[in-house]
C-alpha cells in the first residue's frame, strides 16, 4: 500500500485527533500508486479537507491563510509547506477560465467531481483509497480519462486540453477514446487560455518522457494549428529529392529531432523541434532537376523563433539561448576548417552552449535517420575542447592591463586593451607563447619601438 512520509503522517493525524476529514489528493497519491516515490517538495503535496481555513489556523498557530481558494499553508519546517485547501466545489463557469464562485463543499466526493482526470481524482485519509471514478483501474490500463462528461470538464476549463496531453506524455498514458474524441471537438477553445499558462504545459511536454507522442497527439487533435501553425504547416513540407540523405518530411523530422534530442534542458528541446522552422518559408523545388532547397532558413527560422518567444513569454534567457540554437544550427563540422574558424563558432555561440548546440546537432542528425556521429563530428568536438585550453580571450592572457601600464608606462584608458588584444591575435594564431617570459619581451620591445620614433 501507500506509504507516506512521517511528516504527512503527522499533518493527517493532527486533523482527525480533532474530529476533521483529511485526504492526500491529486498528484501525489497518484504517483504514489503509480510505483513513485513520495514527492520530496511540500507543493507537491495536496491535502483536502472539511475543517474550514479558521478551522485549521486554529489547530495550527504557525499556519497562514492568503489566498481567496481556501488554502492554507503549514510550515512543517523552514524549508517544508505543505498546503491544505477546504474541499471546494465549482459553480458557474462564466468565462471559462476562473470558476466564476468559489465554495465550500461539504463532501470529499463533491470535491472530487471537480479534479480534472479520474488518476487525478484519487483520495488517501493514511489507511484506505476514496475512488469514486476508478482512477486505480485507468492508473492500472495507462489511461487518461476525463472525470464525468468530457465536454462539460473541456468547455468549463480548457487548460485541461492540454493538461490531458502532459499527463500522456509525462506517464506514457493513451487518452481513453472519449476524452480524445472530446479533446479533438473541443480543441477551439484553447484560445480562451492564457498564452503562460499554455507555456507551461506546452513546455512540461516538450521535458516529459514522451515529447513526441505528445507534439503528435496535440497535432492530431488540432491544437498545435492553433498556438504553433508554424509549426503545424512543416508537416506539409516535403524534403525528400535526388541526393539528398532526407526521408522525412519537415514536420516529421522536427518531431523526430525532439524524441532524439539528448538533453534534459527543455530549450535546447525546443530549439530541436523548431530548428528547422524556417523551411517552410524556403521552400523552392528546381523545376527541371527536382532539386529542393531551403536557402537561408536558419535566418527565416531566427525571426520564427524570436516571434514565437514573444507570443509564450520565454524569459529573456531562454529566448537568447533558443534564438542561438535555432541562429546558428547549421554550423560546419569539417576538417579542413582553421582552428581559428573553430574559435569564431565557440565565441558566435558562446561558450555555456556548446554542449547544448552539439546536442542539438545529435538530435538533428538521428532526426533525420542518420548515424548518431561521424569521424569528423567527433573530431569536431575534440578540437572544440583543444581550441578552449588555449588562452580564448584576452583574459586568459599570462599578462594583463597592469603589466601593460607598467612595462609602457601608459595611464588606465584605451590603449591598454588595444594593445593586450593585438598581443592576443599573435598569441592565438600561434607567432607567440601564452608565457609570461615571452609576453614581456614583447611589451618590452614595443616600448623600444616606440621609443625610435
Ligand atoms: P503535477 O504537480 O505533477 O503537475 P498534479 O496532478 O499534482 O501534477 P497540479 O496542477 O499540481 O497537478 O494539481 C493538483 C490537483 O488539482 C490535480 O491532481 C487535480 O486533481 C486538480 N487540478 C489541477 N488543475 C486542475 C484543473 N484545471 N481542473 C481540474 N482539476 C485540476
Ligand atoms: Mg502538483
Amino acid at each position: 500500500m501507500i506509504k507516506l512520509p512521517d511528516y504527512v503522517k503527522k499533518l493527517i493525524s493532527a486533523f482527525q485527533k480533532n474530529g476533521f476529514q483529511i485526504y492526500v489528493v491529486g498528484g501525489a497519491v497518484r504517483d504514489l500508486l503509480h510505483g513513485q516515490e513520495p514527492p520530496a517538495g511540500g507543493e507537491n503535496w495536496d491535502f483536502a479537507t472539511n475543517a474550514i481555513p479558521e478551522e485549521i489556523l486554529r489547530l495550527f498557530s504557525d499556519g497562514y491563510y492568503n489566498n481567496k481558494y481556501g488554502t492554507v499553508t503549514i510550515p512543517v519546517n523552514k524549508s517544508l509547506l505543505l498546503e491544505v485547501t477546504t474541499f471546494r466545489k465549482e459553480a458557474n463557469y462564466k468565462d471559462k477560465r476562473h470558476p466564476e464562485i468559489i465554495e465550500w463543499a461539504d463532501t470529499l466526493e463533491e470535491d472530487l467531481s471537480r479534479r480534472d482526470f479520474t488518476i487525478n481524482a484519487i483520495a488517501f485519509d493514511g489507511r484506505e483509497t476514496i475512488d469514486p471514478y476508478n482512477g486505480r483501474a485507468d492508473l492500472k490500463n495507462k489511461l487518461i480519462r476525463a472525470v464525468g462528461d468530457p465536454d462539460k470538464r473541456f468547455s468549463e476549463d480548457a487548460l485541461r486540453l492540454m493538461r490531458a496531453i502532459r499527463f500522456s506524455s509525462q506517464l506514457g498514458f493513451l487518452i481513453e477514446d472519449k476524452t480524445r474524441q472530446s479533446l479533438q471537438k473541443n480543441a477551439t477553445l484553447i484560445s480562451r487560455i492564457s498564452w503562460e499558462r499554455i507555456r507551461d504545459e506546452l513546455l512540461k511536454i516538450i521535458g516529459s518522457a514522451h515529447p513526441s507522442e505528445g507534439i503528435l497527439f496535440m497535432r492530431n487533435v488540432g491544437l498545435l494549428a492553433l498556438i504553433l501553425p508554424e509549426l503545424d504547416i512543416c508537416f506539409t513540407i516535403p524534403q525528400k529529392s535526388p541526393k539528398r540523405h532526407h526521408i522525412y518530411d519537415v514536420g516529421t523530422h522536427l518531431v523526430m529531432a525532439l524524441k532524439n534530442c539528448p538533453s534534459t534542458d527543455t530549450v535546447t528541446r525546443l530549439a530541436a523541434l523548431l530548428h528547422d522552422i524556417g523551411k517552410a518559408e524556403t521552400f523552392r523545388r528546381d523545376k527541371s532537376t527536382g532539386l529542393i532547397t531551403f536557402y537561408n532558413h536558419e535566418v527565416v527560422g531566427t525571426k520564427l523563433v524570436e516571434k514565437i518567444a514573444d507570443r509564450f513569454h520565454l524569459s529573456n534567457l531562454q529566448k537568447k539561448k533558443l534564438i542561438t540554437l535555432v541562429k546558428y544550427h547549421q554550423f560546419t563540422v569539417s576538417e579542413l576548417q582553421t582552428d581559428k574558424a573553430v574559435r569564431r563558432f565557440i565565441r558566435n555561440i558562446g561558450q555555456e552552449y556548446i554542449q547544448d548546440m552539439l546536442n542539438l546537432r545529435y538530435a538533428d542528425r538521428v532526426g533525420s535517420g542518420a548515424r548518431p556521429t561521424s569521424w569528423r563530428f567527433e573530431l569536431f568536438k575534440k578540437r572544440l575542447v583543444e581550441v578552449q585550453k588555449e588562452p580564448f580571450k584576452v583574459s586568459d592572457l599570462k599578462i594583463d592591463g597592469n603589466d601593460v601600464m607598467k612595462i609602457l608606462q601608459l595611464k588606465p584608458g584605451p590603449a591598454v586593451g588595444e594593445i593586450l588584444q593585438s598581443i592576443f591575435n599573435d598569441v592565438e594564431e600561434g607567432r607567440i607563447k601564452n608565457e609570461r617570459e615571452p609576453l614581456l619581451d614583447r611589451l618590452s620591445s614595443l616600448t623600444h619601438d616606440r621609443d625610435k620614433h
